[in-house]
């Protein structure tokens, strides 16, 4: 009697949009091993763990064997790198293996990230290593603790290769769940090729996916682009709402579905800087931490462009107004949603003139003294309960943090809060835990020699980022000065 299949796979990318991949297979490799596997994230998949932690899953999440039913291919999209177009880019170490409904109906990517070259790799190796996919692998977990959109991490195996970065390697492959993987880029290679009919397959695939409500309507891909604007402006506040920088925000790294996509050099602030910078090759800090609304809004004018030809197919003209008037709703639909969630994070409960300017001198206050981010709101929480100086002594000048700490003060009166249940209510929206750079770095190179629990310990830890753990104090501070100013690279 035949074994079930590992995975129901149903393959609308491969069997819908021929012409926008290549079907294509992972490399050989010697001899793959599971170092991770996502138990949670399986069972909403609806997968069999016990069946897939054994040597058969770890053949295919290595991407040396097809499960029954995958369609693997490799696909094409372009970009705008750092502000350049690159007409052609695509899965260059990437394959996606298929799609899934999950147990609550969402259809789900399963790729994977490091399985070999493609034809879309462009002199690169088509290879992953172990430290930058354990990244990917716990900045990702993290973000969906936090409650961030973000593509998932099912599992990393090792390949029992070594690959050349900065020295020999262990190689290592992720595999990664994705809403889709659907880009701003996917539209532009079409858009850029003036191949108008591919675009409107691919808004129709991208809109039976992701908004199947506009199946029917009128100016449906004037409405793709109105949901895309949204999603993206509530993904970007969430970021600066956690102080995450995501390092590299290429069109090709701007998803339709508003997922958080590639985690190569980012990392979360620590001291509060607008003009914060880790990525070793964004000299000129068009990525910065402040400057992250500005890039998304870009890259959905990119997106728009993209799309004109559909919007108005006879006038060009009205289709740009069209698409200029939705776009220019992205600083007030960003700017709502993240003051909304600063007011949360103070404890506010209520709406009132002035709050803007209350957070922003508090944001200044941090940014002159150079004040942990994270850190500040559970310490602020601590004052608010037992009128303590735990946030006072974060700051340098603490007068100048006294008198801001009045205001907040009072303007918590002004709306007659409930102190006794004000530290639990803050306590549950700014986490005690983030995926800081050094604790990071810490548990990536044990893992690098093989030691893989301190990556354990983190995703455990990062997992319930607002539960405060006795014994791990030390996960909750600023790198120690030692560590000095931290840096990430690409495409490593
Ligand atoms: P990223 O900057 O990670 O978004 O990657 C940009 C492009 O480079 C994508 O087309 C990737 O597939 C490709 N790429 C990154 N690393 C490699 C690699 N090691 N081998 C082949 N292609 C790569
Ligand atoms: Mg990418
Ligand atoms: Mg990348």
């Amino acid at each position: 009697t035949a074994n079930p299949p590992l995975f129901h796979f149903d393959n609308s990318y491969a069997r819908e949009l021929e012409g926008f991949y290549v079907a294509w297979e992972g490399a050989q490799v010697p001899s793959p091993k599971l170092v991770l596997f996502n138990n949670r994230l399986a069972a909403e998949l609806g997968l069999n763990s016990d069946e897939l932690m054994g040597a058969e899953g770890a053949a295919i999440f290595a991407g040396t064997n097809s499960p029954e039913g995958a369609s693997p291919l490799a696909q094409v999209y372009a970009g705008h790198q750092f502000g350049g177009f690159s007409p052609q880019l695509g899965d260059g170490r990437a394959l996606l293996l298929g799609e899934l409904v999950d147990r609550e109906g969402i259809r789900r990517d399963i790729q994977l990230k490091g399985s070999g070259p493609t034809p879309f790799s462009r002199g690169g190796d088509g290879k992953a290593v172990i430290g930058p996919v354990l990244r990917e692998y716990i900045m990702g977990e993290a973000m969906h603790a936090l409650g961030i959109p973000t593509t998932r991490a099912l599992a990393a195996v090792t390949t029992g290769e070594t690959i050349f970065r900065d020295g020999p390697k262990p190689g290592a492959v992720l595999t990664r769940v994705a809403a889709s993987h659907l880009r701003v880029g996917t539209f532009q290679f079409f858009a850029a090729r003036g191949e108008t009919d591919k675009v409107r397959q691919l808004a129709d695939y991208a809109i039976s996916r992701h908004d199947p409500d506009l199946m029917d309507a009128e100016d449906k891909y004037l409405n793709l682009f109105r949901r895309v604007v949204e999603r993206q402006a509530h993904l970007i506040a969430h970021w600066v709402l956690v102080g995450f920088v995501h390092g590299v925000m290429n069109t090709d790294n701007t998803t339709i579905s508003g997922e958080t996509i590639d985690y190569g050099p980012c990392a979360f602030i620590d001291a509060y800087d607008p003009a914060a910078v880790f990525s070793s090759i964004d000299h000129g800090g068009r990525y910065a931490f402040g400057r992250q609304p500005v890039i998304a809004q870009w890259n959905l004018a990119r997106l728009a462009e993209a799309l004109l030809a559909l919007i108005e197919p006879d006038d060009l003209d009205k289709a740009v107004t069209l698409a200029a008037d939705e776009l220019a709703r992205f600083p007030e639909i960003y700017g709502q949603f993240w003051l909304s969630g600063m007011r949360s994070k103070l404890g506010l409960s209520k709406e009132a003139e002035g709050d803007q300017d209350l957070i922003e001198d508090l944001l200044n206050l941090m940014e002159d003294q150079a004040v942990d981010y994270t850190l500040f709101f559970r310490r602020l929480a601590e004052t608010a309960e037992e009128n303590e100086d735990e946030a006072a002594a974060l700051f340098e000048n603490t007068s100048a943090f006294v008198s801001w700490r009045d205001r907040w003060l009072n303007r918590l009166q002004s709306e007659g809060t409930d102190t006794a249940g004000l530290k639990d209510r803050m306590n549950a929206v700014n986490p005690i835990y983030i995926a800081r750079n050094h604790m990071v770095e810490e548990a990536l190179s044990a893992a690098e020699d093989g030691n893989y629990d301190q990556v354990e310990r983190l995703l455990d830890l990062l997992s319930k980022p607002y539960e405060e753990r006795p014994g791990f104090e030390a996960y909750a501070l600023s790198a120690p000065e030692d560590f000095g100013p931290y840096q990430t690279f690409c495409g490593t």
